[in-house]
């Protein structure tokens, strides 16, 4: 896995001498600026769900992105990230992560489509992914999408504080296994506030490579599980950003920033009332 690949999402690598310490709780005040930067993230991915027809080309989603992020007053945070050239990461069918935008990437009937987005608002990013069908896709692709964002909310209700990392990963390992799919191993979700990656690794499957760290009231997370229709392992492009499946089967993504409650969580890029 090259390093550059890694960089918009946390890389699924163990990193013992920073358990718990490098994992910042968020005051009040700033959950606040958490939900403004994570609407503005919510409402440009809705914005694309609407918009993005056979056709177009994934350049155009990522000015689209690009130009509502800063007219709501944030900047992408993505953009210029490691050297990541686009405000949206727009990866199709068998490209699994951090596909670059471009004009040559024409949109087209039965593709599936993920679009990852952040802003950075006042000092805090938001972080979110979705998935789109567009136009009519193969029944095996529905499902495949489905399963993707039931599994993101199978692991988001189990967030609360005193829990742990390992029962959401659990809760999203088992339903995509039940349904047929593989799960991504080789990124993970994090941490997100200050710093668009942060501690700790969000990890989608069961292991004991990575802190198993209990979870407390202030801690926001961006959880992101990779589905695979068929392996679950990667190999990147030689544009040093695009992850594909090895065997070209194709792969679905959701992801949300979710703040952890005492009693349970708030979905911060929820796109229902936007
Ligand atoms: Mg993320
Ligand atoms: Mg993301």
């Amino acid at each position: 896995m090259n390093i550059f690949s890694q960089l918009l999402n946390q890389p699924a690598l163990p990193s013992p001498n920073k358990q718990r310490r490098g994992i910042e709780l968020k005051s009040p005040r700033e959950v606040d600026i958490m939900r403004e930067a994570a609407h503005i993230v919510a409402t440009v991915l809705k914005e694309i769900s609407e918009l993005v027809e056979p056709g177009m080309t994934t350049a155009d989603l990522d000015a689209h992105a690009e130009k509502r992020i800063r007219e709501m007053g944030a900047t992408p945070s993505f953009k210029g990230y490691h050297g990541f050239p686009a405000s949206i990461c727009s990866s199709i069918n068998n490209e699994v992560v951090h596909g670059i935008p471009s004009r040559k990437k024409v949109i087209r009937t039965g593709d599936v489509l993920k679009v990852d987005t952040g802003a950075y608002y006042q000092g805090f990013h938001g972080d979110s992914c979705i998935t789109i069908a567009v136009g009519d896709v193969t029944p095996a692709a529905a499902t495949l999408i489905r399963v993707a964002e039931e599994a993101l909310y199978k692991g988001i209700e189990q967030v609360k504080a005193g829990a742990h990392l390992l029962d959401l990963a659990g809760a999203i390992e088992d339903h995509v296994k039940a349904n047929g799919f593989t799960v991504v191993e080789d990124f993970t979700g994090h941490g997100v506030g200050r710093n668009l990656h942060e501690e700790p690794s969000v990890f989608n499957f069961r292991t004991h490579s990575m802190p198993n760290v209990k979870l407390r009231a202030g801690m926001t997370l961006a959880i992101e599980p990779i589905l695979n229709a068929g392996s679950r392992f990667t190999r990147t492009l030689a544009d040093r950003w695009t992850a594909v499946t090895v065997d070209n089967s194709l792969s679905a993504q959701f992801e949300h920033t979710v703040l952890v409650t005492d009693d349970g969580y708030e979905i911060l890029t929820d796109r229902t009332h936007v």
